[in-house]
């Protein structure tokens, strides 16, 4: 998964993207000012973790970037190669 942070919640927190597929060597970068604080560490340890990428994702759909699950993130260009089919090509 090619999202990495710098930076906690709450407060500014920096996010870098890359794009996974193949050798595409698209990135890009963008902060985010996350007001809501992480989860309990104890409680929700997987949660705590993914907080800061949780309250990303809707910024990151909004770049076009898209979560292809393990296999991690795809820059707008290869999202919309991978969704094309043979027929719309026609
Ligand atoms: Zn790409």
């Amino acid at each position: 998964m090619s999202l990495t942070t710098e930076g906690r919640a709450p407060g500014p927190v920096r996010f870098r993207l890359a794009c996974d597929r193949g050798d595409c060597a698209e990135h890009t970068t963008f902060d985010l000012v996350i007001a809501e604080p992480p989860p309990d560490r104890e409680t929700d340890f997987l949660g705590h973790l993914l907080h800061e990428a949780h309250q990303a994702m809707p910024y990151i759909d909004g770049l076009g970037w898209v979560c292809a699950g393990g296999a991690g993130y795809r820059c707008p260009t290869c999202a919309a190669a991978s969704r094309r089919r043979p027929a719309d090509t026609a």
